[in-house]
């Protein structure tokens, strides 16, 4: 279900796609780490808690089936228009989230221009790939298939309209990576080359110096460091270095959090606190006539 979250830059968090212990049904959520960043993952954490209680890896991923939870796509449709975090618990783009069900995801989230949807994720490359598909759905007979079984489940919760190949990056579906260190950085440049129209960075947890980042192209940073027990550690000049950059380029900035057992401690960067959101345009949809 969507649900309200202390993340401060966004409004509430929602995983449509979720996953199930084959050996006893249990339900919760799944990923496998790819990047330094996950190590100490609050995701996989909450899962070993309160959901199918098995780590994030790739041997768990065999001892799951994913499944759509349609109640939380359906409350989409509900909820007042604000900012949602999609699949915060996974990674989108992982392999594992079968196309189907995240073709079924766009195309409400499409449906809802209303909403603003983060999409941030680790795996830029699937993005990349997933940008190309939409570009091409008309060409591509397996997409096709996929989309036609997106309609027809959706289609019980809401009035799909009969969007376009072209707004698979719409205006408001915001696409972001995650970079927390040097070997992350070229994920910038997958990101560029994606057509999604809003597209932002979380260098969060950020855990070494990246010298001096290329952020062309880019319209929303966020920085922070890491929260939690096991927490790495942070120097906030890694900090004042990115957003030396995005000053350069005027790109709205947002620290999140310094080092702390808590997320959002210690959010000042010499002593300023930044919290800036990029202003937002809204895309208009045009029936065409039949
Ligand atoms: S990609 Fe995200 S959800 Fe997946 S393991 Fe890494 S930090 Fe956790």
């Amino acid at each position: 279900m969507t649900q309200k979250t202390a993340i401060e830059w966004t409004d509430s968090s929602c995983n449509p796609v979720r996953f199930k212990r084959k050996s006893d049904g249990k339900t919760g959520w799944a990923c496998t780490k790819v990047a330094a960043g996950c190590k100490f993952c609050y995701a996989e954490a909450m899962n070993l808690r309160f959901g199918t209680q098995l780590p994030y890896n790739v041997q768990s991923i065999d001892k799951v089936d994913a499944f759509i939870d349609f109640k939380a796509l359906a409350q989409l449709y509900k909820l007042e228009p604000q900012k949602i975090f999609m699949f915060n618990m996974t990674d989108v783009f992982g392999d594992f989230i079968p196309a189907t069900y995240l073709a079924m995801t766009w195309m409400v989230m499409l449906d809802l221009p209303q909403h603003t949807f983060q999409i941030l994720t680790k795996r830029p490359e699937k993005a990349l790939l997933w940008s190309k598909i939409f570009a091409r759905a008309r060409e591509s007979r397996l997409y096709e298939y996929e989309l036609e079984q997106a309609k027809m489940y959706t289609k019980v919760y809401g009035a799909l309209n009969n969007h376009k190949a072209e707004y698979a990056w719409a205006n408001h579906l915001w696409l972001g990576v995650s970079i927390a260190t040097r070997d992350d950085l070229h994920n910038l440049d997958l990101l560029r080359a994606c057509s999604a129209k809003y597209k932002f960075v979380s260098f969060e947890p950020l855990l070494e110096d990246l010298g001096k980042v290329d952020l062309h192209g880019i319209n929303w940073v966020i920085t922070g460091g890491e929260s939690g027990p096991n927490r790495r550690p942070f120097d906030e000049k890694w900090a004042l270095g990115i957003l030396a950059e995005a000053d350069k380029l005027e790109i709205p900035f947002f620290h999140k959090q310094g080092s702390g057992f808590k997320p959002g401690q210690n959010d000042a960067l010499n002593g300023l606190r930044y919290k800036e959101f990029p202003v937002v345009y809204r895309d208009c949809f045009v029936e065409e006539p039949t």
